[in-house]
């Protein structure tokens, strides 16, 4: 039987995944390859270009997200309080954040990243992200 789980996450330190963007891992699964993280994105920093391999759903705790340009290019632009869901399949070439921002974010499988002209880069599964989760320096608090 899996046991229910309970996190303080205020009390969990950040990590540094790396351009500016700190997480802490919630949770992984490797019965379903689901993995849920929080992120905290500096102020005009982004994401690389990726795919989801799986449906993912996020939820802005605090600032803004701007998804494929943002509203004003057709986009979207999510700020606190927003959700969003991502199905598998999704291509995000532009993933930006104009200020801090933090967000709760759960993926149904693995996220594949993509060099800036789209070619595969590196795959994000919930065991790279338990690699990364030790390997990853503390991030300022
Ligand atoms: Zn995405």
């Amino acid at each position: 039987m899996i046991e229910d789980s309970y996190l303080a996450t205020r009390e969990m330190p950040w990590r540094q995944f790396g351009g500016g963007i700190d997480f802490k891992v919630l949770r992984t699964s490797q019965e379903t390859g689901a993995w849920t993280v929080m992120f905290r994105c500096a102020a005009g920093c982004a994401f690389a270009p990726h795919r989801h391999l799986g449906g993912g759903e996020y939820l802005v705790l605090k600032g803004t997200m701007e998804l494929r340009g943002g509203k004003e290019q057709g986009g979207t632009t999510a700020t606190a309080g927003d959700y969003g869901y991502e199905p598998n399949g999704v291509l995000h070439d532009s993933t930006y954040f104009p200020q801090e921002t933090e967000l709760y974010f759960t993926n149904n499988g693995a996220i594949q990243f993509l060099t800036p002209d789209l070619k595969p880069d590196f795959v994000l599964d919930y065991a790279k992200l338990r690699e990364f989760e030790q390997a990853a320096p503390l991030a300022a608090s």
